[in-house]
């Protein structure tokens, strides 16, 4: 389960977070998530996943697709 304690530091506030890339269920670059949610899901310089925008009713139910997807849990939701 992604920690809330850990979040990657480009996230904007609200539901959605990606967590920090250096703890252990941190992203791995997969590129999953910003090429499904473009709205929503941005990747630093170093190829590590944020959310850049929270998601509007429209997206809602690819963000919470995306949570399921992600190998490694690291997106959660507040
Ligand atoms: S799906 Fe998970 S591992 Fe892949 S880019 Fe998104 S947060 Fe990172």
């Amino acid at each position: 389960m992604a920690d809330l304690n850990n979040v990657h530091e480009l996230n904007v506030k609200g539901t959605f977070f990606c967590t920090a890339p250096d703890v252990d269920d941190g992203c791995i670059q997969c590129g999953l998530c910003p090429s499904q949610v473009p709205e929503v899901f941005g990747e630093d310089e170093d190829g590590s996943a944020y959310v850049h925008t929270q998601p509007s009713n429209e997206h809602i139910e690819l963000v919470e697709e995306a949570i399921l997807d992600c190998p490694v849990e690291s997106i959660g939701k507040r």
